[in-house]
This record gives C-alpha cells, sequence and structure tokens, in this order.
C-alpha cells in the first residue's frame, strides 16, 4: 500500500490506511481516504485491462491480485435516442451499469475493497445487503476461495435469495432490526476477523470513482453539465462526486458536474434533511417503494452525502413510484431494462423539467444502477399486449391485423 491515510468525513481525524477502520471513533461518521490530487489514465486495452490496472493512479495499491477480478465496470455509455426525444433533451447519456458481472456498479466497490482486504491479510469477508451487494460480495468471496458471510433480511423473498445463495456462502437471514445490522456487523468483524465490504466503506467508495473516470474517458473529457444518479446508503454518491474531484486536481477535466441526488418518495432521508436545510439525516419510520436498492431508512453515508451535496451545488430530488415504474417503461422503450431504482434518476429528470429546475439543453449523464432482472416482480407494475395465434392461421393472422 502507498503511503496515504483515511480521513473522518466529518471532524478530520486521521486513520491509519492498512487498518480496517471504516467509522470514526469520535463522531461515527465514514471515513474516506485521501483525495488523489497527481495521477493520470493509464493507456492500454480495456479488453484485457482492469479498471484496476486502468485507474491505478488513483488507488494506493502497489501491486495488484488481479486473479480475482471477474472484468467489471468499463460498461457503455448510451446516447438516449428515444427518450431525450420524448422528454425533450438534448443531450441525455445512460452509464449501464446492469453490465458488470452481476448486474450491478456494486462489483467495482467490491474489487476495490476486496483488495484491501487480500492485503491486510484476511481470508473471511462478508456484508450486510438484501440485494445487489449481496450477490456481489458472494461472487467475488467465491471466486478468492474466501469464506463469506452474508447477513440478510430474515423476511428476504427467494426471487433475491437465489442469486445470492447459487455462489454458496454463509448466509444468514438475521432475525431483528434490520437498521442495527450494518453497525453489528462491523462490530463482529472486528472481534473476529471479518472484513465486512458494507455498502459504504472507504475502499467501496473508492471503487465508485471508477464510474466518473469512464463517464469522463467516454465524453473525451468534456464533462456533463450534470450526473443524475440514485442514492440509498450513500456509499455510490460519495465515490462518484469524489472521482470528479479527483479528475479535476489532476488537471484532467476543466469542471466538475452538478450531481442530482435521487430518492425515492417512501424512503427520502437525504432528500428531507436536504430540503430543509438540515445538516443530519433522520431515520425515517416505514419505507414503502418499489425501489427497494436504494430504501434505507437511515443511510450510513447521509450526512456525508449532505455535506458533499452542498459544496457540490447540485440537488436531491424525491420522485413518487407512480413515476419510477413510467421511467422503467421509458428506458425500455429505449433498449434498456433496469430495475425500480435504476430508473428513478430518469424520473427526476423529467419532474426537474416539468419544475423547471432543467431547460432540456443540459448535457447530463445518467447513472442506471443495476439491470432489469434483478428484480422481476416489479414487472407486474406493468401492462403488457400479446397475441394469441394457431400455428397455421399465423400468416394470415399478421397479415391481416399488422401489415395493413
Ligand atoms: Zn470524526
Amino acid at each position: 500500500m502507498r503511503k496515504v491515510s483515511l480521513f473522518c468525513t466529518k471532524c478530520g481525524k486521521a486513520f491509519p490506511v492498512d487498518s480496517s477502520n471504516f467509522r470514526c471513533d469520535i463522531c461515527n461518521e465514514p471515513l474516506e481516504l485521501e483525495l488523489v490530487t497527481k495521477g493520470k489514465i493509464r493507456e492500454g486495452n480495456i479488453l484485457r485491462q482492469s479498471i484496476l490496472e486502468r485507474y491505478a493512479d488513483f488507488f494506493p495499491f502497489k501491486d495488484l491480485n488481479e486473479d480475482i477480478s471477474l472484468h467489471e465496470g468499463f460498461t457503455p455509455l448510451i446516447k438516449s435516442k428515444v427518450v431525450s426525444e420524448l422528454l425533450d433533451f438534448k443531450s441525455i447519456y445512460f452509464k449501464n451499469e446492469g453490465e458488470n458481472p452481476t448486474w450491478a456498479y456494486k462489483d467495482r466497490g467490491t474489487i476495490v475493497a476486496l483488495q484491501h482486504a487480500l492485503k491486510l491479510g484476511y481470508n473471511k469477508v462478508g456484508t450486510v445487503s438484501c440485494g445487489n451487494m449481496a450477490v456481489s460480495v458472494a461472487a467475488y468471496g467465491s471466486r478468492a476461495g474466501l469464506k463469506t458471510f452474508i447477513f440478510l433480511k430474515e423476511n428476504m423473498p427467494d426471487e433475491k435469495l437465489g442469486p445470492v445463495a447459487i455462489y454458496n456462502p454463509i448466509s444468514v437471514k438475521v432475525q431483528g432490526f434490520y437498521g442495527d445490522l450494518y453497525d453489528k456487523s462491523l462490530e463482529i468483524g472486528k472481534k473476529n476477523d471479518i472484513y465486512f465490504l458494507n455498502s459504504d466503506i472507504p475502499f467501496r467508495v473508492e471503487g465508485s470513482k471508477t464510474i466518473s473516470f469512464e463517464i469522463c474517458e467516454q465524453l473525451d473529457f468534456a464533462v456533463p453539465d450534470y450526473i443524475v444518479m440514485p442514492s440509498g446508503s450513500g456509499g455510490n454518491f460519495r465515490g462518484v462526486e469524489k472521482g470528479f474531484r479527483e479528475l479535476k486536481n489532476c488537471g484532467l477535466i476543466d469542471k466538475i458536474p452538478k450531481i442530482i441526488c435521487v430518492q425515492a418518495a417512501g424512503c427520502s432521508p437525504v432528500y428531507n434533511a436536504f430540503k430543509n436545510n438540515e445538516e443530519t439525516i433522520k431515520r425515517v419510520q416505514e419505507a414503502e417503494t418499489i425501489a427497494l436498492a436504494i430504501a434505507n431508512p437511515f443511510p450510513p453515508s447521509g450526512n456525508q452525502v449532505l455535506r458533499r451535496l452542498k459544496e457540490n451545488g447540485g440537488t436531491c430530488v424525491a420522485v413518487a413510484d407512480e413515476l419510477i415504474v413510467e421511467a422503467q417503461r421509458l428506458l425500455a422503450l429505449e433498449g434498456i431494462f433496469v430495475q425500480p431504482s435504476s430508473a428513478a434518476p430518469l424520473a427526476a429528470i423529467k419532474k426537474l423539467k416539468e419544475e423547471n429546475y432543467l431547460t432540456g439543453n443540459e448535457k447530463i449523464a445518467c447513472i442506471l444502477t443495476a439491470g432489469g432482472l434483478k428484480v422481476p416482480s416489479a414487472l407486474a407494475k406493468h401492462k403488457f399486449q400479446t397475441y394469441d395465434c394457431e400455428l397455421e392461421n399465423l400468416d394470415q393472422f399478421i397479415k391481416t391485423n399488422f401489415l395493413n
């Protein structure tokens, strides 16, 4: 590991990088790696490189364990054709994170945090999740041959359990208040030498920076005016925002996009605090939304998201489930199928245009965090038209009904 430090995002207290301290022992706010101020993007062929190799200057690792990579990242940035026309925008791009090895952006943070865990000599890892992160950690834990603990919600539906269990981790459905499991897991990890790759731990945040790096590369460093992204725990927001700041520090871009942080109206602790200009988030009592992946009633990085959002000059939006479902349908018209929480940014764009916050002339990149097959039950919210026809009548049926 290079000589860098972890700092508390609130009080600034420094912690050594070769430890698994994830939160400040004074204010319990998340720790973060110091900002990179010098570096460049490595040359090379991304068909053969890993994100850790290409962006090595932005990580503190001196050498890499490449064997555990599943070639995460390097996801496409797709220019909108259908949606931008429908909503009257000049320039919307979709960063499709559903094309990661476990179909969500989580793999970026998992590979980076796993490097850290291995450098520190851990042979046991774990996470607390009821969705995408559990799948990602289970997959990479298996690949790396580590004993892997996944703490799940007690009433986890089979639809979500199967994609975790297939990798054969130690899956534990924990009875009790799920919101307390984050802190509990870190405590168990410390006592038992298990590295918990939770949602917003410092090295997971570092992995999310690569989303910004790729967007800049894909746009030839002509940075978007806005990044629109969903936010649950706040870890991904922190990484994406930090990534742009580091590129600017290194002289690779000349401005930092404003970030629009999107939450579901049925669970919006960050939005509630932002709207009321408060410095700390309050726990949401009852989360009720289709966008389960971002329904975190008490985001562990919520306060840091508020701090960074203020500095960044962006905004926070809460969108209702009806809008999310509509945005999911709109994205499908574009040819992209995402899970409900990943449709929330497009719902926000539409809402912000109606409220005249956006004019339609801005250059916008939307981060679509995970693929649609992650939550097949959401398909029940959509109406489909299908037809029935006998084989011998098919030719005539098509001619009569669709070709006249
Ligand atoms: Zn502190």
